[in-house]
Parts: structure tokens; C-alpha cells; sequence
């Protein structure tokens, strides 16, 4: 019989901590009165497992961005510090919508692909859906493709932590340096990794998706294109820095 049930009564003592009455019931047969738990320390106990939980998440996201490979200078990159400018709204709006939906992007295993000039700003929106998955306590690692193909040179093809594992992958720029046959092999082998485990991979590119047949792996290009893996998004606006120096 659960003490709800008992018949309880005053004990006549308050509750040191709050002053409300402590009521008591006696245990069957025994008549050993036994206390009940006073309401404040029962909320009391609710916040302390509220506020570990909460510990506990910080330190899971803390974790989680250390790990993401990030530079510093995008850490801060948000949607709300965006700067949105005629050519980057549908943009802007998609990527908002793809970070908001991240667990059911990748129940689809469905990723992007951001094109548009060298500062139309779709690196600052691929860094915000990374900081925003990763505050949801998913994992995302964020390389520049450069960087990343450096090291699969200098590690006989080997992939750098979270390429394949991670539940978001960013390869930031991989147009700009992909078109040894070692990049492009690198590149197809990222995109099998991530298909076939049905994990998705956002990628920004300066080059228009009409030329990438002819710069492209024809495999790779057969990826980037079929609807069920990657949706394209194209920046139109111009470069922030020359916008800024034609006000100048
Ligand atoms: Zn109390």
C-alpha cells in the first residue's frame, strides 16, 4: 500500500525548511508513525536533477564543439548575427529550417549543397547549422576541404576524425582545390562513407553546378545531383567585401 493511501494525519511539527505541517501515517499493524516527505524537498530534489541534467548538457555540447574542428572565428557564426542581404534570404531561411529539422534531415540522410561566390557568406551559414546541431547535442565536424585533402595526402588516404562517424559533416569550399585525381578520389570516398551510413554532408562551392560535370568525378557529380541525398541552394548575392568597398 503506497503512503497516499494510508490514512495520514498532523503530527503536529513543521517542516523546518518551509513551515508547512509535516503530516505522518503509521505503518500496519506496527503503528510506527513514518514522515512524509515535505513538498519543498521534493521540489527541491526536482530542481538539483533539473540543474544536472542541464551541467550535464553543457558539458556534452562543450565536448562536442571541441571536437568539431571549428576555427575559433566561426564558433560565434549564427543565423541571428547573420547578415541578411538581397541574394542570401531563401538561403538564409533554408539553412535556419534545415538546422531547426536536423533529426529529421538525418533520419533522411539528407544534405546540402551551398553555392556562391568567395564571400556570399555560405560559410557563415554552414558554421551556423554546425553550431546549432551541435546545441542539440548531435556531433558535427566542420573542414575546410584544403585542409582536409592535406591530410588524407599526408596519412596514405587515411580520413580525419569525425569524417565518417560524425552526424553532420561540413566540407567548407571544395571546389577551390579538388581537381588532382587524389582529391577527387578523397572526395567520392568522404561521399560513400556518409551515403551509404546515411549520415548527411553539407558542402559549399564557388563552382556553378552547370560546370561540374566537367570538374567533377562523374560519380561524384551523379551524388551531388540525385534529390534524395543533397538539395542545392545558390547565394546569388554579391561578395560582402566588394559590396563594402563599393559603399566606401
Ligand atoms: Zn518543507
Amino acid at each position: 500500500m503506497s503512503a497516499e493511501k494510508m490514512e495520514k494525519y498532523d503530527s503536529g511539527r513543521v517542516c523546518p525548511h518551509c513551515g508547512r505541517p509535516i503530516y505522518c501515517y503509521d505503518i500496519p499493524f506496527f503503528e510506527i508513525p513514518v514522515a512524509i516527505t515535505c513538498q519543498c524537498i521534493l521540489d527541491q530534489d526536482a530542481a538539483t536533477e533539473k540543474q544536472r541534467e542541464a551541467v550535464k548538457k553543457q558539458r556534452r555540447i562543450e565536448e562536442l564543439t571541441a571536437k568539431s574542428q571549428m576555427p575559433p572565428r566561426l564558433r560565434a557564426c549564427t543565423f541571428d548575427v547573420f547578415q541578411r542581404r538581397e541574394g542570401t534570404e531563401k538561403a538564409m531561411d533554408t539553412c535556419r529550417t534545415y538546422a531547426d529539422r536536423f533529426p529529421e534531415m538525418r533520419e533522411k540522410g539528407l544534405g546540402l549543397i551551398l553555392v556562391g561566390n568567395t564571400g556570399s557568406g555560405k560559410t557563415h551559414l554552414a558554421a551556423a547549422i554546425v553550431n546549432s546541431v551541435i546545441q542539440q547535442c548531435y556531433s558535427a565536424v566542420f573542414y575546410k576541404a584544403a585542409k582536409l585533402f592535406d591530410f588524407a595526402a599526408e596519412n596514405h588516404a587515411a580520413l580525419p576524425d569525425g569524417c565518417e562517424r560524425s552526424s553532420l559533416l561540413v566540407l567548407d569550399d571544395f571546389g577551390a582545390s579538388n581537381d588532382t585525381e587524389s582529391r577527387k578520389a578523397t572526395l567520392q570516398k568522404i561521399l560513400d562513407y556518409r551515403i551509404d551510413g546515411m549520415r548527411p554532408t553539407i558542402l559549399t562551392t564557388n563552382i556553378p553546378p552547370k560546370e561540374w560535370a566537367s570538374r567533377l568525378d562523374v560519380r561524384t557529380v551523379d551524388r551531388l545531383m540525385d534529390k534524395s541525398l543533397f538539395r542545392v541552394i545558390s547565394i546569388t548575392a554579391p561578395s560582402m567585401r566588394q559590396e563594402r568597398r563599393r559603399s566606401e
